[in-house]
């Protein structure tokens, strides 16, 4: 297949994708994805797909019609050329959308290439139609004005960034030809960056004794407001930042190096080293799996944890990181509902956005970076310290990845019963398939570590005394946040309940003020 595209219509945002192929069969239909790996969700890319025509080979037009949602049936006969050509309109500005302006370009493949089912593992080329000034960030190879890829899968997992100002700085570690590109006002400091990640780079090949690809490339947009996404792919990653301004001031720069890292290891774990439930990815539905606590969690755990083994976090600074996951968990309310397992699997509901039914959605990335913790630390005190979760990761990498198949629960269980005589079908039932309190293990934890685990008290009153959480707009103050079980829920409060006074006194912005000077009535009396 090969795929051109033209950038000419920079104030509607409309990209303009052409694709010729020989067609695998009478009438061939061509699909756009329905979702993206790294979001494990439906999107609806579709709804930005315009102005679709075909022609043959001799530019003779050839009837098109749309048959669902996201495929597009050409009438023309097996083996002959055929010429689709449609607009994509990029305005989505997340690390994992398109955009496209006179100002720049970005483009995630994903979004707006289509692809013939029966060729998805054919390779394909790309040509770029770009503004003469403009640089290109590109991680594909480049022959005679093509950009190659060995199949589908890898062009969509191939996004590139271009403009008439990119930042590039290119440098190599540990046989890696590793590239920076920014996008965007900001002035980073490119020494210290190459340090850092040279880093953690080199902890991350440590662990898993050699790095599947030998060019990565760091795709960076800064914003001018403040914003933070990634996305993962096989040889690069697009992180969307801001305020670029602020870049190298010392908490962004710790969040910058943290999402860096996390998605560096995310080349090994989910790229390389993928559940086998999606392997490989198949764009036209859901990819259900269970594991997103591993793919995820472990890798939120190690992004971080490979920041401090490379020397680049001070211990109160990785404990931090600790805290946040702790804090993340702690406050939410879904936690004694739902278990690991569910919030991976129902992730294609419920998984990134407010949860569908109040107080019942867990994130699989915080929960399943404090289990990830916790099985590492159940290795390491059951074998005295003579394994870890390194080795699993090692071994998984190494067995399974490179045999070039994906992992299953069952593989994954028997790699920890390698490595640790734990009773590891217990351990799945209560943490991972269930719901059972991790305290327990977090205190064992910090006795062996030497930290203390704290429950710390809600600086408001009302979360601390009602378990609720409010917004204040206009003077008017709604309740956003119930815990479950909490006190204001057993006295008849519901979500966006308007309250309007506390034993006779006017609510706007003063809750916690009126809670304070009331706490020795004998009872507290709404209106709502
Ligand atoms: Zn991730």
């Amino acid at each position: 297949m090969k795929y051109t595209l033209k950038f000419l219509h920079p104030a509607e945002q409309l990209i303009t994708v052409e694709i010729e192929t020989h067609s695998p069969r009478e009438n061939p239909r061509f699909f756009l994805p329905k979702w993206r790996p790294g979001r494990y969700e439906l999107q609806n890319y579709a709804q930005y797909i315009a102005d679709v025509s075909a022609t043959d080979d001799q530019n003779q037009p050839l009837k098109v019609s749309k048959c669902e949602t996201h495929v597009w049936e050409v009438e023309a006969p097996e083996g002959s050329l055929v010429r689709l050509t449609y607009h994509y309109y990029a305005n989505q500005p997340d690390a994992g959308g398109s955009f496209f302006d006179a100002d720049q370009i970005y483009v995630n493949g994903i979004n707006l290439l289509m692809y013939l089912p029966e060729l998805i593992d054919a390779p394909c080329s790309l040509r770029l139609e770009l503004p003469a000034d403009y640089e290109l960030a590109m991680p594909l190879p480049c022959k005679d004005g093509h950009y190659l890829a060995s199949d589908f899968h890898e062009l969509v997992d191939s996004p590139f960034l271009a403009g008439p100002d990119l930042i590039h700085h290119r440098f190599e570690v540990a046989g890696i030809d590793t590239h920076l590109w920014f996008q965007g006002v900001c002035r980073p400091d490119l020494s210290r960056i190459q340090h850092d990640i040279s880093a953690y780079t080199r902890a991350q090949i440590a662990l898993f004794g050699d790095c599947p690809v030998n060019t990565y490339h760091y795709l960076i947009r800064m914003l001018p407001h403040s914003y933070r996404h990634g996305v993962e792919h096989q040889q690069c990653t697009l992180i969307v930042m801001g305020p670029g301004y602020a870049l190298m001031q010392p908490e962004k720069y710790q969040s910058f190096l943290e999402i860096c890292s996390h998605e560096l290891f995310h080349t090994w774990n989910v790229k390389f080293l993928r559940p086998a439930d999606m392997w490989p990815y198949r764009y036209e539905g859901e990819n259900y799996s269970r594991l997103h606590y591993i793919t995820e969690g472990v890798t939120t755990y190690y992004g971080d944890l490979m920041i401090w083994k490379a020397g680049l976090w001070t211990w109160e600074q990785w404990v931090e990181h600790i805290n946040e996951n702790l804090n993340y968990h702690y406050q939410k309310g879904g936690k004694d509902f739902v278990s690991l397992e569910a919030a991976s699997f129902n992730s294609w509901t419920d998984g990134y956005n407010k949860p569908g039914t109040p107080n019942r959605k867990i994130s699989f990335y915080t929960k399943g970076a404090l289990v990830a913790m916790l099985m590492d630390a159940e290795i390491r005190r059951s074998t005295q310290d003579r394994h870890s979760l390194d080795d699993v990761l090692f071994d998984m990498y190494q067995h399974i990845a490179k045999a070039g198949r994906g992992y299953t629960a069952a593989d994954f269980e028997a790699c920890l019963a390698r490595y640790s005589p734990l009773d590891w079908p217990a351990f799945f039932e209560q943490y991972i398939a269930g719901t059972a309190s991790l305290e327990p293990l977090l205190e064992q934890l910090g006795e062996y570590v030497g930290l203390e685990l704290c429950q710390l008290p809600f600086l408001s009153l009302a979360e601390a005394r009602l378990g609720m959480r409010c917004t204040v707009e206009n003077g008017r103050s709604t309740i956003e946040h119930l815990m479950p079980h909490c006190p204001a829920l057993r006295a008849g409060m519901s979500l966006e309940d308007e309250l309007v006074s506390i034993n006779g006194l006017k609510i706007s912005d003063n809750l916690d003020e009126l809670l304070l000077m009331l706490e020795e009535e004998p009872q507290w009396e709404f209106h709502y």
